[in-house]
C-alpha cells in the first residue's frame, strides 16, 4: 500500500458470472489469469440497479443507505408521492430538499473526497445510475460523465474538453438496439483523456450492458451475447493500457457486476389479483388508491392505511397466487413479519423508512431457459416471455461478477469460493488506500484475495464461514424459505424460494 494506490472498477450491468468463458469474454478471462476471481459472490436484495450500486460505493445494504429499489413510494412529503430514480435532476433535488439526506450513509466519493482524494465516474447506464455512482460529484468539483446524458455530467467544462477531444456525445439508443456507441465513447475518454489528463485515485468505468439487451433480447440471445463481446473488447483496450501503463502506476483492477438476470417465464398482473381480493391498487398514490403497486420485477406494496391488519390482509392475497415467491414485512421479532406467513424484512437487510409495507419477488425456478442458462420466474410487466429480468432472490440475480488485478491482490489465475458481496468492494478500496472505513458499511475487507506482502493496517479480519442459517414461514398451501451464509461478522443473501403444496 503507498499513496500511489489507484483503483478502476470496470462494472457490466447485469453480467451473469456464469457467461464469462474465452470464447466470449476473453479480456474479462485474461483478467482472471492476471489477478484473482471471486467465484462465490453476491449481489444486495432487491437485486436492481439503483439499490446495488449505492451499496458498491456504500459499502452498506439498502437498510442502512436507503435506495429501497428503482422505484420507491416517498411517504416523507405530503401527499406521497412515486419516485423513479432513473431521474439524474430528480435525485439532485431530492437530495438537496432533504439536506443531503438522499442516502444515508456516505459514499466513496464523499470519504475520498473528505481525505483529498477523488473519484471520477464515466458511466453508459441511466441518467439515475451514473448519478449514483457519486451523486454528490459538483460538490468537490469531481467528474461525473455520462456516455449518453448531459445532465448527469459534471463539470461542464470536463465534458467540453473530451467531446472537443474523442468527439460528441452518443445519442441514446433505442431500447431495442444495443449500445455500442456509448461503450466506446465511455472508454475513449478515460483511456484517452481522463487518465492521461486527470488521474483520479478511484474511477469507475461503467458500461450499462448487456442489462439493456438482455431485458429486450433475452440472457444468451444472439444480441445479448454480440453487446457482452463487445463490452469485453472495449474492456481489453483498458486491459491493454493497463499492462502498459497502469499497472506501473499502482491502478488495481476490480471488475464487478451488480446482479445477475434470470428469464420471465409466465406474465401474471398483480393488480388484477388485488383488485380481484378487493384492493383498490393503482401505480402511484392517488385519493382512490388503498394499495400502490411499484411496477417492476421487485414486488413493492404500499398501503395507503398500513395498519398490522391490512398489511396481513394483503399478504393473505397474494400468498394464494401461484405467481408468488418469499414475502417480507416489518419485523414482528427476530424472524417473522408482522403479517402471517412473511418473514421479517431485516433478514433481508430491507427495512428502511423508505421500505415498501410488503416486499415480494416472483416465485423462480431452476428451469433452463431457451437459451439453456438457469432461472426462470413469473413476471409482471408489459414485455413478452422469454426475456431477462432481476431484482428478486434466485441466486442466478443475486450471483454477481467479482474479478480484482494489481499489486495489492493475489494473482496468477487465484479462486477464492469464499463468500463475498457487493458491499465488500468499498470497505476493501478504502483500506488499501489507508482511508478509514465508515461505521455505516457492513461490508468487509476481502483479505482473502489481497497479497500476503500487503500489510493491512486494520488487521486481518475474522475469516471464518459459519453454517448457512435458514429461515422459513407459510400461511396455508404457501411456505417459504430464505438462506443466508456469514464470513465473521458480515452476512450474504444465498437465495429465497417459496412453494404451494398441491390441495
Ligand atoms: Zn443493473
Amino acid at each position: 500500500m503507498s499513496s500511489s494506490t489507484r483503483f478502476l472498477v470496470v462494472s457490466f450491468d447485469g453480467l451473469r458470472p456464469d457467461l464469462i468463458a474465452p470464447q466470449l469474454t476473453p479480456n474479462l478471462c485474461r483478467l482472471q489469469r492476471l489477478g484473482a476471481t471471486l467465484s462465490n459472490h453476491r449481489t444486495v436484495y432487491p437485486s436492481e440497479t439503483r439499490s446495488a450500486f449505492p451499496s458498491l460505493v456504500t459499502g452498506t445494504t439498502i437498510s442502512r443507505h436507503g435506495m429501497v429499489g428503482n422505484k420507491y413510494v416517498d411517504r416523507s412529503v405530503t401527499p406521497q408521492r412515486y419516485i423513479d430514480t432513473a431521474d439524474a435532476v430528480l435525485l439532485r433535488k431530492l437530495d438537496l430538499e432533504s439536506g443531503g439526506r438522499l442516502m444515508s450513509a456516505p459514499t466513496l466519493g464523499e470519504i475520498l473526497a473528505a481525505s483529498g482524494k477523488s473519484l471520477a465516474v464515466l458511466a453508459t447506464n441511466s441518467p439515475g445510475t451514473t448519478r449514483f455512482f457519486h451523486h454528490k460529484a459538483e460538490d468537490f468539483g469531481h467528474i461525473r460523465l455520462s456516455g449518453h446524458f448531459r445532465e448527469a455530467c459534471t463539470p461542464g467544462e470536463v465534458l467540453e474538453e473530451v467531446c472537443a477531444h474523442i468527439g460528441p456525445l452518443p445519442p441514446e439508443p433505442s431500447k431495442i438496439e444495443p449500445d455500442t456507441a456509448g461503450q466506446e465513447w465511455i472508454t475513449s475518454a478515460f483511456l484517452e483523456f481522463i487518465w492521461p489528463k486527470y488521474r483520479p485515485d478511484v474511477t469507475i468505468l461503467s458500461y450499462g450492458e448487456p442489462d439493456t439487451t438482455s431485458h429486450f433480447h433475452g440472457t444468451g440471445a444472439e444480441a445479448t451475447r454480440g453487446i457482452i463481446a463487445h463490452c469485453d473488447r472495449q474492456f481489453g483496450r483498458v486491459l491493454d493500457w493497463w499492462e502498459a501503463e497502469g499497472r506501473a502506476a499502482g491502478v488495481q483492477i476490480i471488475a464487478v457486476s451488480d446482479h445477475g438476470h434470470i428469464t420471465g417465464h409466465t406474465r401474471v398482473s398483480v393488480s388484477d389479483s388485488l383488485q380481484e381480493a378487493g384492493f383498490r391498487a393503482g401505480t402511484a398514490p392517488a385519493p382512490d388508491v388503498d394499495v400502490v403497486v411499484v411496477p417492476g420485477q421487485v414486488g413493492a406494496l404500499y398501503l395507503a392505511n398500513p395498519s398490522d391488519q391490512q398489511i396481513a390482509r394483503l399478504v393473505t392475497a397474494i400468498t394464494s397466487e401461484p405467481w408468488c415467491g418469499p414475502v417480507f414485512t416489518r419485523a414482528k421479532n427476530e424472524t417473522d413479519g408482522i403479517a402471517p406467513g412473511s418473514l421479517g424484512n431485516h433478514l433481508i437487510f430491507a427495512d428502511h423508512a423508505r421500505a415498501p409495507d410488503v416486499s415480494f419477488t416472483f416465485r423462480a425456478d431452476d428451469g433452463p431457459d431457451p437459451f439453456g442458462l438457469v432461472g426462470g420466474t413469473f413476471y409482471d410487466n408489459d414485455r413478452g416471455a422469454e426475456l431477462g429480468l432481476h431484482g428478486g432472490l434466485h441466486p442466478r440475480e443475486l450471483a454477481s461478477v467479482g474479478i480484482v488485478a494489481g499489486s495489492t491482490f493475489k494473482d496468477g489465475g487465484y479462486v477464492s469460493s469464499l463468500p463475498s458481496g457487493i458491499c465488500d468492494f468499498a470497505p476493501t478500496i478504502l483500506s488499501l488506500m489507508g482511508v478509514s472505513i465508515p461505521a455505516s458499511a457492513t461490508g468487509r475487507v476481502l483479505n482473502e484475495i489481497i497479497s500476503a506482502d500487503t500489510s493491512d493496517p486494520l488487521g486481518r479480519r475474522d475469516l471464518t464461514v459459519a453454517r448457512p442459517e435458514v429461515f422459513e414461514a407459510g400461511l396455508g398451501n404457501y411456505s417459504q424459505r430464505l438462506q443466508r451464509v456469514s464470513v465473521g461478522k458480515t452476512v450474504y443473501l444465498e437465495g429465497g424460494w417459496a412453494t404451494s403444496k398441491n390441495l
